[in-house]
């Protein structure tokens, strides 16, 4: 099958489509596409985030030609909940598309704040469209309709999308809570229902289906989080995600509890408490301090709640710990909680700071060692659950690496699921009206976003980051007359690399460089190639004596 096919197939009234961009063998960067009767929806369009593979890069969005080629044919995006991996890039993407976003009330307020915070730049002309939760939309080719469900964020939900080819159910992220702390636990009547009516397929979340069990509520982390504030006596700091009202929640009555006061320390975090605080999601709670306020309460009397819980740099914990902060600080003996988890690819950085942490004397606690978090998403006894109430009659699984994917088509089977199937990004699958199976292969990929560039991650200009980055970069320039005679002695700097500071080693370099350049023959000397080969094997040479390190080469060949 090709893949750089752009073009999806023209779905029939008799059937419905599939086809992910992203989410599919990973978990990030979620943008499903739902075809019917001659036109196509996305559900959701999130960002991923880079790693140590991509430097330079930090946010990371799909490849959508597949988008660009559907032209007026895809008729909306509906998002189903205001996580990064779902609706994030919308920002980067919205110039390229031009039918309505519909989300609900929640994912509305956070995007246009969003939009608002790029200064207008970016997606100025998206169309928002507000569906509420638990209601029902034409949207496109489906009526569709937003299941609130619990989650690790306000205002989740499970799409039920009908059409004259069946109703297929997706769920988004989600868990079964019977105690949320934020809105209400799963309607099991309403998603019954849904069963009853009869689900053709589900395309459904898999990022704990190797879990085995029941995740554990929002609400069992109310006691031992209150213990762990009220057992210390120094400062306490809390590092999650801004987007966890739920937990900011449970935090802030712990701090009460325990006779302190309570404060957010970070951008997005005092973004989110605009957004959330907006639609009365903190009502009942203290008043959150501005990080001003914190930094003049006596370190017994505070609760500080922070941005960075995976060790991302520019984020508010890791410039506490390299006490750059203006407001906040850590001492030996305060406590910092990291009420999250590591997200796969932040490990390392989270392991960084955490051992600077440690090196300070400061008490690091983590869900390792306490119950301090608990996961938003299913686990094997809750998708058991949900299969018993919807009775899908097809499930292809979504929201995972290819482990979790492949875990979870198992499982579905083993629990009486008649048809599982896994399908990665870009394959085009028929969910309704025919076999379940792949139509066929559209093109996928990632692209980084660099400032305000785009830049490929599968290019040159990506490689060449990543070897100077671990080998560092050299420069020659070779100045040459017009008869290729050597009219200056050639010159050499080398960055990243210890011998890029040592004179002698340059020297010798330098006179190496020299010498293979007068070694040409005349005719070679004219072609600025062979003098640029010549000088990279000298200096590859010479280098090899010193450190056995190959680094990034550029040769300037100048002729006066
Ligand atoms: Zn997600
Ligand atoms: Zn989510």
């Amino acid at each position: 099958m090709t893949i750089n096919n752009i073009e999806l197939p023209i779905p029939s009234r008799d059937e419905v489509l599939f086809v992910a961009l992203g989410g599919l063998g990973e978990i990030g960067m979620n943008l499903a596409l739902y075809g019917h009767d001659g036109a196509w929806i996305a559900v959701d369009m999130g960002v991923t985030f880079g790693d140590e593979e991509t430097p330079g890069v930090d946010v990371i969005i799909p490849d959508i030609s597949v988008i660009d080629g559907l032209g007026d044919k895809l008729k909306g995006v509906l998002i189903t909940h205001a996580h990064e991996d779902h609706i994030g890039g919308i920002p980067y993407l919205a110039g390229r598309f031009k039918c309505p976003v519909f989300c609900s009330p929640f994912a509305a307020a956070f995007l246009r704040r969003k939009l608002e915070d790029d200064g207008g730049r970016r997606g100025k002309k998206v169309k928002i469209v507000e569906i509420p939760s638990g209601e029902r939309r034409a949207v496109g080719p489906f009526d569709a309709e937003l299941i609130p469900m619990p989650h690790s964020i306000p205002e989740a939900h499970l799409t039920a999308l009908r059409s004259g080819a069946g109703l297929v159910v997706h769920t988004g992220d989600w868990k079964l809570d019977p105690d949320p702390v934020i809105g209400f636990p799963a309607d099991e009547k309403r998603l019954a229902a849904l069963g009853e009516e009869g689900v053709a397929a589900l395309v459904c979340d898999s990022t704990n289906a190797l879990r085995t069990g029941w995740t554990r509520s929002e609400g069992e982390l109310a006691e031992p989080l209150t213990e762990i504030v009220k057992s210390s006596d120094r400062r306490v700091l809390f590092a999650c995600f801004s987007s966890n009202v739920a937990r900011l929640r449970t935090i802030a009555l712990a701090a009460q509890a325990a006779g302190r006061e309570v404060g957010l320390v970070g951008r997005s975090l005092w973004r989110m408490h605009d957004v959330a605080g907006g639609l009365g999601y903190l009502k009942g709670l203290p008043k959150f301090l501005r990080e001003d306020e914190l930094g003049r309460l006596p370190a017994n009397r505070m609760v500080a709640i922070c941005t960075g819980s995976q060790g991302e740099p520019r984020a508010a914990l890791h410039r506490i710990v390299e006490g750059q902060h203006r407001h906040v600080e850590v001492d030996p003996a305060d406590m910092v909680i990291f009420s999250s988890r590591d997200i796969p690819g932040n490990e390392k950085a989270i392991g960084r700071l955490q051992n600077r942490l440690v090196a300070i004397g400061v008490d690091v606690v983590t869900d390792g060692t306490a119950m301090v978090h608990v996961s938003g998403h299913p686990a094997r006894d809750e998708l058991q659950h949900l299969y018993g109430l919807l009775k899908p009659a097809r499930l292809l699984p979504a929201h995972g690496e290819g482990r979790h994917l492949d875990g979870h088509a198992k499982f579905a089977i083993e629990c009486g699921v008649a048809e599982a199937k896994v399908a990665f990004n870009g394959d085009v699958m028929r969910l309704t009206g025919g076999d379940f199976e792949q139509l066929t292969k559209v093109k996928v990929g990632r692209v980084g976003i660099d400032g305000e560039a785009r830049v490929s991650l599968t290019g040159n200009s990506m490689k060449e980051r990543r070897k100077m980055r671990l080998d560092g970069v050299a420069l020659i320039t070779v100045v040459l007359d017009d008869k290729g005679r050597i009219a200056a002695d050639s010159m050499v700097t080398i960055s990243g690399l210890d011998a890029g500071d040592d004179p002698e080693i340059l020297d010798d370099i330098e006179e190496a460089i020299d010498g293979a350049v007068e070694e040409l023959a005349i005719k070679a000397r004219r072609d600025d190639n062979a003098i640029e080969d010549a000088a990279r094997s000298a200096l590859r040479r010479e280098l090899r004596k010193h450190t056995g390190k190959r680094p990034q080469i550029n040769v300037h060949v100048v002729r006066v």
